[in-house]
């Protein structure tokens, strides 16, 4: 029988009812409780890192996750994390960086409803997610609702659905359907995971709205290291009011600079326009292509927490992981 170790962090599958809606407060213990099949598919251990909604959860507790897993990976053969939904994606991406060709599956899951509702999705998610932990590949990924997304490729699309995650730019890897996995793309076979431990918190990330003052973006890049801007369609900056030299004296200055878009689709090219070939072609500035938002502010802190050479972060930036 497999091993699989559950690290517990909180969101709605843990939540209880405050009177001032719901908070985390279920423990893991408590939470594998109400599934007790789990205990026919693997053997379980369980830790409690934290119980926390979500929205709190940033770098220092992803680094946190990750160590827990280095710590006792040679114990199990899988790993569950149980996890709020709102930035799970975003959890999802840093792992992946943090815990790079890794030959166990550490999979993320958790619930749109808390797991004592009456019709949670959480039982479903759990035994899905120990199933994925027990037969399916290596890497992150994120269990929900029957799919399982590549932890670099998740973002929430619905905020209340089952549904809650899609897979963007990207296929899923596979289906769990009345617990038959049904599995479509490998991760491939890698002999042994490599862990890094450092991420640097100073991304900030600016959605471009029409009439966006310099101002902003001006700020943003006095304030942050790495900064992901999220401009319109294939991507590019406006061409008033001097956005192009906040950025050329960001980059200039060392600021690592991604240029993405808000499309929730197909990603960035920016020398389709003037608007971005003018500064894809003249200023250091780094392009997401099809990433989502949130791995390419993962990736800037993972890169930022190892170098801030423009030609090592472009190198390790454009490598996939
Ligand atoms: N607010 C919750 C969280 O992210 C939502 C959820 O878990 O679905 O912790």
């Amino acid at each position: 029988m497999k091993h699989i170790l559950m690290l517990a962090t909180g969101g709605t599958i843990a939540s209880k009812e405050t009177g001032q809606g719901l908070a985390p407060a279920i423990t893991s213990r408590e939470i594998l409780g109400y599934v007790p099949a789990i205990g026919e598919l693997c053997r379980v251990e369980t830790i409690q890192l934290m119980n926390l909604d979500s929205s709190n959860l940033g770098p220092s507790h992803w680094l946190r996750m990750a160590r827990a897993i280095e710590e006792h990976y040679d114990q199990y053969d899988g790993f569950v994390v149980t996890h709020g939904t709102d930035t799970m994606a975003y959890t999802a991406a840093a792992l992946s960086y943090l815990i790079q060709d890794c030959p166990k599956p550490i999979v993320l899951t958790g619930a749109q409803k808390p797991i004592w509702y009456d019709g949670t999705d959480s039982k479903r998610n759990l035994t899905d997610a120990f199933l994925y932990a027990c037969r399916g590949c290596g890497g992150v990924q994120i269990v929900f609702n029957g799919k399982v997304i590549l932890g670099t490729r998740a973002r929430k699309t619905f905020s209340k659905s089952f549904q809650a995650f899609s897979s963007v730019n990207y296929p899923e890897l596979a289906l769990i359907q009345d617990e038959r996995l049904l599995q479509y793309i490998t991760t491939g076979s890698r002999p042994a995971p490599r862990f890094y431990d450092a991420l640097d918190g100073s991304v900030g990330l600016l959605k471009l709205i029409p009439g966006t003052r310099r101002e902003l973006l001006a700020f943003m890049a006095d304030h942050y290291d790495g900064l992901v801007i999220e401009g319109f369609g294939v991507g590019g900056l406006p061409e008033y009011d001097g956005f192009y030299d906040v950025v050329r004296q960001a980059a200039e200055a060392g600021k690592l600079i991604v240029m993405t878009t808000q499309v929730p689709n197909e990603g960035s090219d920016l020398t389709v326009y003037h608007v971005g070939g003018h500064l894809k072609h003249t200023l250091q500035v780094l392009e997401a292509y099809d990433m989502t938002t949130e791995s390419a502010v993962c990736k800037l802190m993972w890169i930022l927490g190892q170098t801030r050479d423009f030609a090592q972060a472009e190198k390790l930036f454009y490598t996939p992981v």
